[in-house]
């Protein structure tokens, strides 16, 4: 339905009035809706929620954003150390407990189990220009890069150097075929590619001087359509020869490219002064401590990560923001009375992402063995502009638990009551913040996908369940656009709530929650079954019932997961006891027989020694690493591309699925229900070079007695 501007413009002014006066009903139009007494949201009270939903402002959380994005928050630089000052001081001023900035040390040697330490990287001044001749004498003329104006276009762990060469394009830069014919010794490369894949080859091998990088934002259907963008860039933080690499558009670069091309002489001046230095991560922490003396502690952690290039507006000012914007909320809800305080304690956590939380977890073990479920919040806010869709991600298959489904929960209800509001102008809970978008949030539910601090939480040291809050797409992330004009306050909004209901629920959640919870966690469980039904069709027999087992034997477990949290009463210990008994009409469609293990599946394994974390973390990959120092080759599971997985999950879920118990056939069965049957071969490969590098052990053979 159509209101064109005439048909407005023929009403009289009178009648104008009566038509606002109609539609201006208030947001919420909690009394005027016939069903408000008949409506409940999960697994809180309406009047819970209601608070939650006056409280929370995606105007407060967006205010604080602006303040982040001023700082360029390079792991342990100044810029980061700045950051995390307004965090703390933001936290102080709401009231929280415990508001520290941590501090570890990071030098480039320490290790927290598999997270080598980085160190802090600071500049001081960077510029790119291009040099003129005029009577045979050159002098600087055009700016094409300042780190004081757009540090973005200096590349992460540039060292200092004071350099006037002339520009060689060497197209990708990371072939040595890129190099042919071309002499770049002394001179500074244009590559398409990351600096970091361009040092080796360019610097080491050919000795060029310095990097000038075009490199495109992360693979996405608009990847290159923003010619104006500029990529924040990395080279490798333990490369042996160091070098320096500014960032350049695609436009500025495609400008030099044809200049190039036509045989001009282009000729730079590169001044630089900065470097990496031994310093320390930062980490800032709070609390909202729980009201049970026994209870208390244990935590329900809310996370994000605080670092990115300035601006990163939403990744990942906008999870940082609105973890904040939760801790704000729910203690001033507390202090007022209108939340019970819960049982558990609320922790919130901003640390550099993925190596922060591998430190964290690793040096202070008492924050892994506290925390019982974690919200992730990593790029929450993003508008039309980006074309992102909000996800409520679930976690891996190899850490079964229903806090997933607290997540799913809570995002069903928003979904629900945004659409209703965007559609009809009246709901109970639009969450709606008054300078942001109306629309519905319409998120998605997904199945695990790594990529941030969740994967951490939820690795097979730690197994920590995490409920992973994100946008994707987003066609500015790391680059100078991801800017504060494209967060959309209400996006903010609904994201706080959806963490907040959760990790509010899970602190204090008891006995008397178990019957809704376990009704919530079967009726996603039988969805999950539906989908196991439709991927049967894509798989063959003996994969589709290997596959089927597998995924009842996870739902059963989600059930069995309650128990972490509140004991079951004799009536919910049945019902989770018969969970086999409610599923046998469609456990009648497969095989219940498990397959015959051949003699390459027996072998058991158990993960052992200090190496902490996921194999391939930030800047450093333990696993790369070792395999070079063993003189192992790279395992082909890494590069194995599945039905729905690719070799960094295969491998991230591989070892996840190794407990001492599982043979290798149980762990290739186990990420084949998730990811697709990947050849068992492949499987015991893996398991024997993480052997060797001392992660696994075997774990001798039970005879049968
Ligand atoms: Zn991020």
């Amino acid at each position: 339905m159509r209101i064109s501007l005439r048909t407005i413009a023929k009403l009289s002014t009178g009648l104008l009035i009566v038509v606002i006066f109609l539609f201006a009903r208030p947001l919420g139009a909690q009394h005027t809706s016939p069903t408000a007494d008949a409506q409940k949201p999960p697994l809180l009270s309406a009047a819970e929620v209601g608070a939650l939903d006056q409280e929370l402002s995606g105007e407060t959380a967006k205010r604080n954003l602006e303040g982040i994005v001023r700082f360029h928050r390079v792991r342990g630089s100044r810029g980061f150390h700045d950051a995390a000052e307004l965090v703390a001081e933001r936290a102080r001023a709401y009231g929280l407990s415990d508001v520290q900035i941590m501090e570890f040390p990071a030098d480039g040697k320490i290790f927290y189990g598999t997270q080598r330490s980085r160190p802090p990287w600071d500049a001081d001044f960077a510029e790119l220009w291009e040099m003129q001749e005029k009577d045979g004498k050159w002098s600087p003329a055009v700016r094409l890069a300042s780190w004081d104006a757009m540090p973005v276009t200096l590349a992460e762990d540039s060292e200092s150097a004071d350099v006037t060469a002339d520009l060689v394009d060497v197209g990708d830069g990371t072939k040595e075929s890129d190099y042919a014919g071309k002499d770049v010794r002394g001179k500074i490369v244009l590559a398409a590619a990351q600096p970091g894949g361009v040092q080796h080859l360019a610097v080491e091998v050919h000795g060029a001087a310095g990097i000038v990088s075009y490199a495109l934002n992360q693979p996405q259907a608009w990847q290159g359509e923003d010619e104006n963008l500029i990529r924040w860039g990395h080279l490798e933080s333990f490369a042996p020869v160091k070098t320096f690499a500014f960032m350049a558009s695609l436009k500025t670069a495609r400008g030099l490219r044809a200049r190039l091309a036509h045989g001009e002489t282009i000729r730079l001046h590169a001044v630089v002064k900065a470097g990496q230095h031994p310093g320390a991560y930062n980490i800032v922490t709070a609390t909202i401590p729980g009201a049970d003396p026994k209870l208390r502690e244990e935590e329900i952690a809310f996370s994000c990560h605080l670092d990115h290039q300035r601006p990163g507006a939403n990744d990942n000012a906008s999870g940082c923001v609105t973890i904040l914007e939760v801790a704000r909320t729910l203690r001033k809800l507390i202090t007022e009375g209108k939340l019970a305080r819960p049982a558990r304690t609320l922790r919130f956590i901003w640390p550099p992402e993925i190596e922060g939380t591998t430190t964290l977890l690793n040096a202070r073990p008492e924050f892994a063995s506290r925390i019982k479920a974690v919200v992730h919040m990593d790029m929450v806010g993003g508008g039309p502009a980006t074309k992102a869709i909000f996800h409520v991600t679930r976690g891996p298959m190899s850490l079964p638990s229903f806090v997933y489904d607290v997540g799913e929960a809570f995002g069903d209800f928003v979904n629900r009551e945004s659409d209703l509001y965007a559609s009809t102008g009246a709901a109970l809970y639009p969450f709606v913040s008054t300078e942001g978008g109306k629309e519905a949030l319409q998120a998605e539910f997904a199945d695990y996908t790594m990529g941030s601090d969740h994967d951490v939480y939820q690795e097979g040291s730690f197994r920590i369940p995490a409920v992973y809050l994100n946008d994707w797409p987003d066609r500015y992330i790391h680059t100078n656009g991801d800017t504060s004009a494209n967060i959309d306050p209400t996006k903010l909004k609904r994201a706080a709530f959806i963490g907040a209901a959760s990790g509010y629920f899970l602190a204090k959640m008891n006995e008397k929650d178990v019957p809704e919870m376990l009704a919530i966690a079967d009726r996603d469980s039988l969805r999950r079954l539906a989908k196991v039904l439709e991927r049967r069709s894509l798989l063959i027999s003996e994969e589709a019932d290997s596959k089927s087992r597998f995924s009842l034997g996870y739902d059963r477990e989600v059930d069995e997961s309650i128990t972490r949290f509140a004991p079951l009463n004799e009536r919910t210990e049945s019902r989770v006891a018969h969970f086999d008994d409610m599923r046998s009409p469609y456990k009648a469609i497969w095989s219940q027989d498990p397959r015959v293990t051949p003699d390459l599946g027996k072998v058991t394994f158990i993960r052992v020694g200090n190496a902490k974390g996921p194999m391939a973390v930030f800047g450093y990959d333990y696993l790369m690493d070792h395999l070079a120092l063993a003189k192992l080759m790279r395992p082909k599971l890494l590069d194995y591309q599945g039905l729905w997985g690719a070799g960094e999950e295969y491998a991230f879920e591989t070892l996840n699925f190794v407990d001492g118990k599982r043979n290798a056939q149980q762990v290739r069965d186990g990420v084949s229900a998730e990811y697709g049957p990947i050849p068992l071969e492949s499987i015991v490969e893996y398991l024997n070079a993480l052997e060797v590098i001392g992660v696994l052990k075997r774990v001798p053979a039970q005879t049968p007695k």
